[in-house]
């Protein structure tokens, strides 16, 4: 695997260290890199001045061939990368050779383009899980109608930040600026299955060029959740 040794600046302190980040991540074989992504000990370095954890923005693209989906988290705003996905005419440099770019494009390969490591690291929690991304993105909108509901805040962001056994934990970040609240929610994971039962086959699959960014911009342009009253079948 390659790797890029390069100076991270601490937001905290001030002071610069090298930190060494991997911009391709390829299952299978690269378990253990996978496994620092969902452990959060790559792309969050602590600064060995102060001691604070730092959130890196990472360019890194994760491949999985056993599962057949891409999932890239860039930290450019703009949509070139879905384009690139869409057209296949992708020019990443760690796309070795035509055969890659041909396994991406052609509905062969789920693709997912994402902006922070926090998405990035749900993106493959939920891939190591079996979970559909796209149902958990309209149970996190419906969650989130709870909690704006209960807290009288705005919810910033959402992620499922952990699953295990029968339980899905949340957590969401709430208010309208710094500093945010974080408030962590639990589901029972038999909700995400009814979630799935209702919602799975109105949607078309998962591969599919409409799906390149799926997030909570895309859960609350979908319509689907807009006839139901925030946060149905979610008991907390
Ligand atoms: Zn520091």
């Amino acid at each position: 695997m390659d790797s890029i040794t390069k100076p991270v600046l601490c937001g905290f302190c001030g002071k610069e260290f090298d930190y060494t980040v991997y911009p391709m991540i390829h299952i299978p074989g690269d378990h253990k890199l996978k496994k620092k992504v969902l452990n959060k000990t790559l792309f969050f370095p602590t600064c060995p001045f102060c001691k604070e954890e730092i959130k890196l923005k990472p360019n890194c693209i994760y491949r999985n061939d056993s599962q057949k989906e891409v999932i890239i988290v860039t930290d450019s705003q703009d949509t070139d990368f879905e384009t690139l996905l869409m057209t296949g005419d992708i020019a990443f440099n760690d796309v070795h050779s035509d055969e890659d770019v041909l396994a991406f494009i052609g509905g062969l390969y789920k693709r997912r383009v994402v902006r922070d490591v926090d998405s990035f690291r749900e993106k493959i929690l939920l891939s190591d899980n079996n979970y559909d991304d796209r149902i958990i993105e309209l149970m996190k909108l419906s969650l989130s109608g709870i909690l704006e509901k209960e807290n009288c805040e705005p919810v910033y962001r959402i992620f499922l930040e952990e699953t295990s056994g029968n339980q899905l934990e949340f957590t969401a970040i709430m208010g309208k600026r710094a500093p945010f609240e974080y408030v962590s929610v639990k589901a029972p994971s038999i909700v995400y299955t009814q979630y799935r039962d209702k919602y799975q086959n109105r949607l078309g699959k998962p591969e599919e060029d409409e799906y390149i960014t799926t997030d909570q911009k895309w859960a609350a342009k979908s319509g689907l959740l807009k006839d139901e009253d925030a946060g149905f079948v979610i008991p907390l």
